[in-house]
């Protein structure tokens, strides 16, 4: 009697833990489930049941404490502290990853450092240690599994770790023992990669995440924490359904680096405050991208390619960015305003950096001594360019090219002359006039 009230109590507190969208919800919208008996599905693992809904194809797991820790059947290779390969039949439905080293009943069992479960397709649960420090690389890549929970031990989820899980909808990030929260440091490279997460809350400690860590994936919202200093390469790329990043208050990100972000279903987004740099393509192709905030004044450079082709519709670019580089808004086919906050020290716009624009004005800070070829072209609406330098910046070829017909460059009353005259800006000399 005493045990089945210890069961009872581990399933109650496993629905707890997992209480959230999977395919084990207790309802799938136009039904409540139906579910069979509890069974055994991996007579090597008999401490992990499964049961389904008798009338739709829903299923969900739960880990008992029955034969657990290599009583019976336990087939994994154990080295000391570390499980390096799972030993039994193949392939396994379910793995229950033990707490504490089943040979001498002691150690525990802090690091999963084998490739023995990556691309086996009928894995579809793992139950993780609650010792385990570190999911090591390539651990369950490339399985069937549709959710996890990563107890409050792990510090650091491996390189590639559950890569291409596709059917992955749901990781849970578990809490320790009297309330403490995950111990997660480090999400590496490519981690959660190609899997269909959708809503993630990564842990408040997470100082971390690698290069291309949510390529590819199905979330719909992210939320970073404050210690990410580095969103990496690739990190969300292509995830087209991402309408949601939210970085916590006091966030310590400085950079967002090349293609971070790029083809992102992202609507808005709000840029932290201590951000200096959008690298390359790092917004390119957020065709939903409709509204950037900046939060701050840290911002310094804007990359190539950093909004190439987003959806945006205004955008007013920080005082204290000094370098928007070539491409930076190119084809952004909807941005009708382009502001330059007071107080702008921006000095060189790239080349084509604001081509193909919906631009109807713009004015150009005096602290810009250089504008790129094309930068302006092909903006059919631009019918009124303001200078605020007196000396002419430096001009590439075409940089106005294809505007309005009736485009007016306004310039200092004492520098239409200066103007006139120089280098690319000659060719638009019948265009220039002193500004009221
Ligand atoms: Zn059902
Ligand atoms: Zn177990």
């Amino acid at each position: 009697m005493k045990k089945l009230i210890i069961i009872l109590a581990i399933a109650v507190i496993a629905l707890a833990i997992t209480g959230c969208p999977t395919d084990s919800d207790s309802s799938s919208g136009d039904h409540d489930h139906k579910w069979e008996a509890w069974r055994v599905v991996d007579l090597n693992t008999p401490c992990i049941e499964e049961r389904a809904c008798l009338t739709c194809w829903a299923s969900e797991f739960r880990h008992i404490d029955k034969d657990c820790e290599g009583t019976s059947g336990l087939t994994y290779s154990v080295s000391g502290d570390t499980v390096t390969g799972f030993s039994g039949l193949t392939p396994p439905y379910a793995v229950c990853i033990p707490d504490i080293n089943p040979v001498d009943k002691a150690t525990p069992i802090t690091e999963i450092n084998t490739d023995k479960f990556k691309n086996n397709p009928n894995l579809r649960y793992v139950r993780i240690g609650a010792n385990v420090t570190k999911i090591g690389k390539n651990a369950f890549a490339s399985t069937a599994l549709r959710s996890v929970i990563i107890p409050a031990s792990v510090t650091e989820i491996g390189n590639s770790a559950f890569y291409d899980c596709y059917n992955l909808s749901s990781v849970t990030f578990a809490k320790g023992a009297n309330g403490a929260g995950s111990a997660l440091e480090t999400i590496d490279t490519s981690a959660f990669h190609g899997t269909a997460l959708r809503s993630v809350i990564i842990p408040a400690g997470v100082t971390e995440i690698g290069v291309s860590a949510f390529r590819n994936a199905g979330l719909k919202s992210i939320t970073i924490p404050a210690g990410i200093t580095t969103i990496y390469d690739y990190t969300f790329e292509n995830c087209k359904d991402l309408e949601t990043v939210t970085f916590a208050k006091d966030s310590q990100l400085g950079f967002i680096n090349a293609n971070a972000f790029k083809g992102a279903g992202l609507t808005s987004i709000t840029i932290p405050a201590l951000v200096q740099t959008i690298s390359v393509d790092a917004f390119a192709n957020c065709k939903k991208l409709t509204t950037v905030t900046f939060a701050g004044s840290a911002l310094t450079t804007i990359n190539e390619g950093a909004f190439k082709g987003a959806g945006l519709k205004s955008v007013t670019i920080p005082a204290s960015v000094n370098l928007i580089h070539n491409n930076a808004f190119d084809n952004c086919y909807s941005l009708s305003t382009v502001t330059f906050a007071p107080g702008s020290v921006l000095e060189s716009i790239g080349a084509s950096a604001f081509s193909n624009l919906a631009l109807t004005s713009i004015t150009i800070p005096a602290s810009v001594y250089g504008i790129g070829e094309l930068a302006f072209a092909y903006c059919g609406d631009l019918k009124t360019v303001t200078m605020l330098r007196e000396t002419p910046p430096s001009l590439g070829a075409g940089a106005f090219i294809t505007a309005h017909e009736d485009l007016k460059i306004l310039v200092p009353a004492d520098s239409v002359d200066d103007y006139q005259k120089a280098t690319n800006w000659d060719y638009f000399a019948d265009k220039i006039f002193a500004k009221p």
